[in-house]
Order: structure tokens, then C-alpha cells, then sequence
């Protein structure tokens, strides 16, 4: 019978350079330079959707690099349309335009801010706590996590207006939903009211809040949040570089939810294996900006555009989502049940394959370093690898496997993730 130990501290403690080396990949595996193979539970960095080594995506840059692997941006400008029409085919009705230029998710939120503060002419973005929209200064300035803000005093806008996130396990307001009647957009009205310059451009908001720690919105929370948006002429910006391109079951977490925002920006999922491209898709009317407004040298990239037109095939292929919310509802039904089982879980959340498991002490309150020595546990003794929110409260670890996970590799993914939470139940200090 095979004993399970508890691990000494020390085991979870070694320093990031005792971390594997990884020199190749293969569907959900990574393989390290000693040879060892480790289960990837969170597609890279949520950007590897298909896969490491998805064929269809890589032939498609390679053949590409053959040809060529740039043209200037005054040249690019038929492929990036090509792309564009095809992600405006499959988005929520009323998106009928968009840019790329960008290769990253935060130039793309900053362009989707770019483009709302010059289509009304108005300068506020309201953004939520616990949020992350990237890294630039001004995506820092505007993202709810005051510590990347430290050290770079630029790193601050006045025209940033943050709100209380729709964190229901642990409500700001201290109310319970339904009967809360939505406290916190009220909150959010009322900010918009009262804390705002009295010009407010966007409002910008991850449906689901994916490094603040899986945060799911409650039911009907997007209706009543784009009705005050729309009532006080602010454009709601769906910050989809997360939950962009299946990762929430449909295609886009707009649809997941069943809402239309005025602005969608998608990034790390559309490149479909890692490889770097961005876009931004908006209302017919807000298509506002001159070429010169919003461009980069590598931003419209013909590498990034081969990678997306494959990855779009990919998805849309026959039976490809359908299958995606038949795993995504397995990998929940094989989650849920932590909660229970460990006194260390107190939610477990998702939606589609994107899932979070909240770790707490025994007094209820977050645990980030048993939340790390869990991450560790998975990693050094389990060889699987998951990722912590240490953007939001640090204790929610992050379950989100590449949509191409199988059913034998959901069950190892939940089976060791069981087991690292016992052993460091078991030999926590
Ligand atoms: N928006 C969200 C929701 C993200 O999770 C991230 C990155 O983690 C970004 C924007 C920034 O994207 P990038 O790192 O590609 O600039």
C-alpha cells in the first residue's frame, strides 16, 4: 500500500532557480531538460488554449515564416483584416469593428481606452479592485493591485476611479446575493456620480477576474451593470484577454454571460499555442482612430496573424466548443468536490475551464503561503503545474488547462491537486 508522507517545509521552500528548466512541449506536457514530463494545468500563462504544439497552428507559422515573418504596418493592413473579419463573424452581435495592431493584452486595453476617451471626448476610467489589465504605467495605474503600483510613482492616473469588485464569498458590503439587490453596482453608480471629474469614458471589466482570484460575477450582475453604464453614456469595456476564445465555454465570456459590451479586447488565447498577437473589437461607431493613434512596430506581426487565423479555424471547428463545456463542466464536477473534503478550501468557482480553488486558514481567513506551499507541493512532488492569484488576495490557485485537455488529464490534473492539499494539510506549519 502506498504510504502518503508529510512533507517537510524545507521541500517547499527551495529558491525559483531550483525550478524545472523546460525545454519543449507537448499538448498539456512540458518537458523539462532531465527529461521529466510536468502536467501544465494553467496553458502557460492561460495563453496556450490549444496546446503547446497544436499542428495546425504550427504549420500555419511556419509556412508563414517561410514567406515572410514582416511586412510594415502600411502593408500588413489586408492580412490584419482578414483576421479581424473573421473574429467580427463569431462575435456578439453589435461588434462589427475592431484594430490590431497589438501584440499584447495591455496596449490592446490601453488602445480600447484610447478609443473610448476620443469617441466621447471624455477622460475617467472607472476599473474595479482586484483587477489586472496589464503593465504599461497607465494599464498598471488603472489595474486593482496596489502592489505593482509600488515603486514607479507614474504609476498613478487621475483619471482612475476604482470600484468594488462583484466578490460575492467575500462581499465589501457585507450582503448576500439576490437579496443584496446588487449593492455593489450601485457602488459603482455612485462613483461614477460622486468620485468621478463628471467625465467618464469607460468603464473596463474582466468578466471573469481572472488574477484577482477566479472572481465569478453573480448571475444578471453584467445586465445591471451595463444598464448604469449605458444610462450615464460610459462604454463598457469587456477586458477578454483572460476569458477571451473558449476559455469560459463559449467563445467569449460576453456570450457566457450574456451581455454586449461597447468594447472587447482579446490577447493571450488568440495566438493558440503562445504565440504573441492582439485585437480590439468595437461598435461600428466607435471605429475612431487614425492609423497614426494607435500602432506598433511588431503590432500587426504576420507570425501572431498566421497563428490567429489558424487558432480561429481550430475553435470554430465542428463540435470544438460544445466539447470544451463537456470538459469544462467535467473539470468542474471533479473540483467542486475539494470543497468538503479539505478544511483548507472554502470556494471552489469557474466556469467553462476556468476555475479557482480558494485556500483559507483554520480562522476562514485567505492563506496565501499555504496557498504557495500547495503550488509548491503540486509542482516539485506531483509535477503539475498551477499558478496562484497574487494579484488579488494570493489564496486562490488557479485551475485553467489548455481546451484541449482530455478527460484522463482533467482526472490526473484534480487527483494531484487533491493530493498536494492533503499533504500540506498534513505537514503544514
Ligand atoms: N488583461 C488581463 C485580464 C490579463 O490577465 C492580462 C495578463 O495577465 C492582461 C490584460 C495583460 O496582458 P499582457 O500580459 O499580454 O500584456
Amino acid at each position: 500500500m502506498k504510504v502518503e508522507t508529510a512533507l517537510p517545509a524545507t521541500d517547499l521552500e527551495a529558491p525559483p532557480a531550483a525550478r524545472p528548466q523546460f525545454v519543449a512541449g507537448h499538448g498539456l506536457r512540458l518537458i523539462a531538460d532531465d527529461g521529466s514530463e510536468y502536467l501544465d494545468a494553467v496553458s502557460g500563462t492561460f495563453n496556450v488554449p490549444l496546446g503547446y504544439d497544436h499542428p495546425e497552428v504550427v504549420d500555419a507559422v511556419i509556412a508563414q515564416l517561410r514567406r515572410c515573418a514582416h511586412l510594415s504596418s502600411t502593408y500588413s493592413g489586408a492580412f490584419a483584416q482578414q483576421v479581424l473579419d473573421a473574429l467580427l463573424e463569431i462575435a456578439p452581435p453589435g461588434l462589427g469593428a475592431g484594430w490590431m495592431r497589438d501584440l499584447v493584452g495591455s496596449t490592446a486595453n490601453e488602445c480600447a481606452v484610447k478609443i473610448a476617451q476620443k469617441a466621447t471626448g471624455a477622460s475617467d476610467v472607472v476599473s474595479f479592485h482586484l483587477s489586472h489589465h496589464g503593465q504599461t504605467l497607465f494599464t498598471t495605474a488603472i489595474s486593482g493591485n496596489a502592489f505593482r503600483r509600488s515603486g514607479f510613482p507614474d504609476a498613478v492616473s487621475p483619471h482612475s476611479i476604482k470600484v468594488a469588485p462583484p466578490y460575492c464569498l467575500r462581499c465589501p458590503f457585507h450582503a448576500t446575493f439576490p437579496s443584496c439587490g446588487f449593492r455593489c453596482v450601485e457602488a459603482v453608480e455612485d462613483a461614477i456620480r460622486y468620485a468621478s471629474s463628471g467625465s467618464v469614458a469607460c468603464l473596463i471589466v474582466e468578466p471573469v477576474f481572472g488574477n484577482g482570484g477566479n472572481i465569478v460575477p453573480p448571475p444578471g450582475y453584467f445586465e445591471v451593470l451595463s444598464e448604469v453604464c449605458a444610462r450615464h453614456g460610459v462604454l463598457l469595456i469587456a477586458d477578454e484577454v483572460q476569458t477571451g476564445l473558449g476559455r469560459t465555454g463559449f467563445l467569449f465570456a460576453a456570450e457566457t454571460f450574456g451581455f454586449t459590451p461597447d468594447l472587447m479586447t482579446l490577447a493571450k488565447g488568440l495566438g493558440g499555442i503562445g504565440v504573441p498577437i492582439a485585437a480590439v473589437l468595437m461598435r461600428d461607431r466607435l471605429d475612431v482612430l487614425a492609423p497614426h493613434d494607435h500602432s506598433f512596430t511588431s503590432g500587426g506581426n504576420l507570425l501572431g496573424l498566421a497563428a490567429a487565423a489558424a487558432t480561429l479555424r481550430v475553435l470554430g471547428g465542428e463540435g470544438f466548443m460544445a466539447g470544451v463545456r463537456e470538459r469544462g463542466a467535467l473539470l468542474g464536477s471533479l473540483l467542486e468536490p475539494l470543497f468538503g473534503r479539505f478544511r483548507s478550501v472554502a470556494d471552489v468557482r469557474g466556469v467553462g475551464m476556468m476555475w479557482g480553488v480558494e485556500i483559507v486558514a483554520e480562522d476562514g481567513r485567505p492563506d496565501p503561503d499555504k496557498t504557495a506551499r500547495i503550488l509548491a507541493c503540486a509542482e516539485r512532488r506531483h509535477k503539475l503545474i498551477l499558478r496562484g492569484s497574487r494579484y488579488g488576495l494570493g489564496n486562490v490557485i488557479k485551475v485553467r488547462p489548455a481546451l484541449v485537455a482530455t478527460q484522463e488529464e482533467l482526472e490526473e490534473i484534480a487527483d494531484k491537486l487533491g493530493r498536494a492539499i492533503r499533504e500540506v494539510e498534513a505537514g503544514g506549519r
